[in-house]
């Protein structure tokens, strides 16, 4: 047997050299797989020190059931004289196993072994097919449960829409209509099995960007989740709003970013769109999809080609059925589409299709429920008609001045670790594009999260002497101010169980120390795009869409939290309740439109009036509203009532057909709860009712007056 040790001074310095930079665990091992000469890894990775390994043998490290197989390769080795590759579990110091795969070559007597820890990935395995099992579940319950019922809802709405209806009633319908057709929507969306309903599309007006981006944000976190990141590149030569089939667009995107997903283990999947000439009525955008990256280590059904295929070139015959279903899809849309697999650098996937110019930049005329509600996914989809308005206002408005306020300002990260060395690290990496603040411990972590501006999203140690990072968290989401705010946990220990329990907190994400800071600002960037996202949506839900005050949801919502409030406080708690007089006449007399506009002027007057800033103004349901006073007695609601009373009747909106003055005039209910120690029943149970008794008896008693609850 050859002894490596015979090598000559320079080989042994240059293997000397591989031996200390490499990650992996190396080992040079006799034909028998006694251990030799072994590296570093062994010791930070195994708890081994390399004296200690030099009296043992490949085969005492590795799993029982693991050791036949090994046997057999070095068998193999030896008499074959050539390399090969084999999967095992190394034992650890600590009795802990690691997965490995092994790759042995034979040399002169000698077998150099390198072997690479694939732990994580075979943990982001199992979770991955988990994670495909509840899919498939979900999806195989849709289309029994859901799928025909609908059917049969979109043909009774059809034949109800044949038959006389009033207007109220055509609302609800269409409301029903709507949100059938969305449901429908997002099944045949995820029911790809479904090829005949795929055919013939529509050409409507649409904001491309908008639509590009609704179809890759929901993936995002799935993408994360396997260490993957989405990029985004749309060429600025294509116009903002464009011609053609959105909903198809955002499926084929969403698919064959779903499947490139698949050809990935880890890294980066760039999707990019690019415009032909877009002078021409009629234009191509490009769209490719690259991954790059580590590929998984099995092929078969995770692999986006077919293993049948024998050319490592994909020819479209041999596309699984994901990417068959993208390529109908594009070609609906009178496009191409083609795959590659490029062995060095990943999957490409790319398509055309074919959209015309929108001449008339009518993007405000779009009008299609699916465009209105698709951002919504998880939330609540029974919608009502008035809501969709309001979220395609924001949507088109005042996301805008939204999205200018949030990008104004730069966003704020509250950096929290008792180590300098890591605050100061995390500050350094990220104060180019964000506002950092840092605390040293959790106590001043959570003074600082309650400061305003709050931070939008906030780096937490785990382990800090004073107060662990769980608890810190915990505290953050208990308080109504903070408890949007996303958590990423910092940490040394990556264990599965210690990220089961850090996401049951509540934490968003992990990153572990030593940072890998790219992956730590692409996480934090992600992280601040769903936030941004659900604030948009959050703002949407809560605002009625007509007089853009908040609605009868968020009145009912804040009523509940101030009612804790004032029970913890031992505040007294009012509340308003406000009708127009005689509205009815008004619609009647001078139209709806104008009603519309009383209505607007009205709200507007009313949010004027409430000046405290915990006060709140809703609109509660047709020409009625409702305000909320916190920390306010009887007295003080009833004078507010009366302010609100004097400002509107000095709008001085005429109302002719009014009995009570020629202008537009409110009666109001005051009613207030405050715990009283001497009574067992709940003073603020009843208290909108006790208003709406006030209420009724202003009216009763000749209108344009406050009427005050007295218990
Ligand atoms: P009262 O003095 O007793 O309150 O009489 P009223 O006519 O104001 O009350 P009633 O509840 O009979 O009618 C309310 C009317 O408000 C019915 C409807 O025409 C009108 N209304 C409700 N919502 C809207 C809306 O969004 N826009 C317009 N223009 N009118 C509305
Ligand atoms: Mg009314
Ligand atoms: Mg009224």
């Amino acid at each position: 047997m050859k002894d490596f040790f015979s090598l000559n001074e320079q080989s042994r310095q240059h293997l000397n050299v591989f031996f200390a930079i490499s990650m992996d665990f190396l080992c040079i091992t006799d034909e028998r797989g006694g251990i030799l000469k072994s590296n570093q890894t062994w010791e930070t990775k195994l708890g081994y020190l390399t004296p200690e390994l030099l009296n043992k043998n490949l085969i005492d490290l590795v799993h029982p059931n693991d050791v036949a197989n090994l046997i057999l390769a070095l068998k193999k080795l030896s008499m074959e004289k050539e390399s090969l590759t084999l999967a095992s579990r190394l034992r650890a110091n600590d009795g802990t196993y690691q997965f490995v795969t092994w790759q042995f070559q034979w040399v002169d007597e000698l077998i150099y072994s390198c072997a690479k820890d694939l732990t994580e990935l075979y943990h982001a395995n199992k979770k991955a097919e988990s994670a495909e099992f509840s899919k498939n579940q979900l999806i195989s319950l849709l289309s029994n449960e859901i799928h025909e019922p609908l059917e049969s809802l979109s043909l009774f709405i059809q034949l109800i829409g044949k038959t006389q209806s009033s207007s109220d009633q055509n609302i609800c319908l269409e409301n029903i209509r709507l949100s059938t057709e969305f449901l429908e929507n997002l099944i045949n969306g995820i029911l790809v099995t479904d090829k005949s309903n795929q055919t013939g599309h529509d050409v409507l007006a649409f904001n491309f960007h908008n639509t590009v981006e609704d179809a890759i944000i929901p993936l995002i976190v799935s993408a994360k989740r396997h260490n993957i990141s989405l990029d985004l590149a749309i060429h600025p030569k294509i116009p903002a709003t464009v011609l053609g089939d959105s909903q198809r667009l955002k499926q084929i995107i969403s698919f064959l970013v779903l499947n490139a997903i698949k050809c990935l283990e880890r890294g980066k999947i760039s999707i990019e769109a690019t415009p032909e000439n877009t002078d021409k009525a009629v234009f191509k955008i490009y769209f490719t999809v690259k991954t790059s990256g580590i590929a998984p280590l099995k092929g078969g059904t995770d692999n986006p080609f077919s293993i049948n295929d024998s050319n490592s070139r994909a020819n479209e015959s041999t596309l699984d059925f994901g990417l068959e279903l993208v390529k109908i899809l594009v070609e609906t849309m009178n496009g191409k589409f083609s795959a590659n697999q490029d062995s060095a650098s990943g999957y490409e996937f790319s398509f055309y299709v074919l959209l015309l110019r929108d001449d008339a930049q009518n993007s405000k005329n779009v009008n299609r429920l699916s465009e209105r509600v698709l951002p919504m996914y998880n939330k609540n989809i029974r919608l009502k008609a008035e809501e969709l308005l309001a979220i395609e206002q924001i949507r088109n408005d005042q996301a805008k001045s939204y999205d200018k306020a949030i990008t104004e300002r730069r966003q704020r990260i509250l950096v929290v670790d008792d180590a300098p060395e890591n605050t100061q690290l995390l500050a350094q990496a990220l104060i180019e594009n964000y506002e950092i603040v840092v605390a040293n411990s959790g106590k001043d972590a959570l003074g600082i999260a309650q400061q305003v501006p709050a931070p939008d999203i906030i780096l937490l140690d785990l382990s800090m002497p004073d107060m662990s990072g769980y608890e810190v968290c915990k505290q953050i989401q208990l308080e109504e101010n903070t408890m949007d705010i996303p958590i990423i946990f910092l940490t040394t220990l990556s264990d599965t169980e210690n990220e089961a329990y850090g996401l049951q907190s509540g934490a968003v994400d992990f990153i572990s120390k030593p940072f890998d800071l790219p992956r730590v600002e692409e996480k934090i960037k992600n992280h601040l795009a769903l936030k941004h996202y659900r604030e948009i949506l959050s703002i949407a839900a809560d605002t009625d869409a007509l007089t853009q005050i908040p609605n009868r949801r968020r009145f009912e919502e804040m009523l509940a939290i101030e009612i804790r409030k004032a029970r913890r406080n031992n505040t007294p708690l009012s509340v308003i309740r406000i009708d127009i007089d005689y509205f009815k006449p008004y619609n009647d007399s001078y139209g709806h439109l104008a009603g519309d506009d009383c209505l607007r002027e009205v709200a507007n007057s009313l949010k004027k009036t409430l000046k405290r800033a915990g006060d709140l103004v809703a609109r509660w349901e047709g020409e009625e509203f409702t305000c909320l006073l916190p920390d306010t007695n009887l007295k003080g609601a009833a004078h507010v009532a009366e302010n609100i009373r004097k400002a509107v009747l000095n709008l001085r909106i005429p109302h002719q057909s009014s009995p009570v003055e020629k202008v537009v005039t409110l009666s109001l209910g005051v009613a207030t709860g405050i715990r009283s120690d001497e009574s067992s029943a709940d003073p603020f149970g009843d208290l909108l009712k006790q208003a709406q008794a006030a209420l009724i008896n202003a009216k009763g008693t000749g209108r344009n007056r406050v009427f005050v609850y007295r218990k």
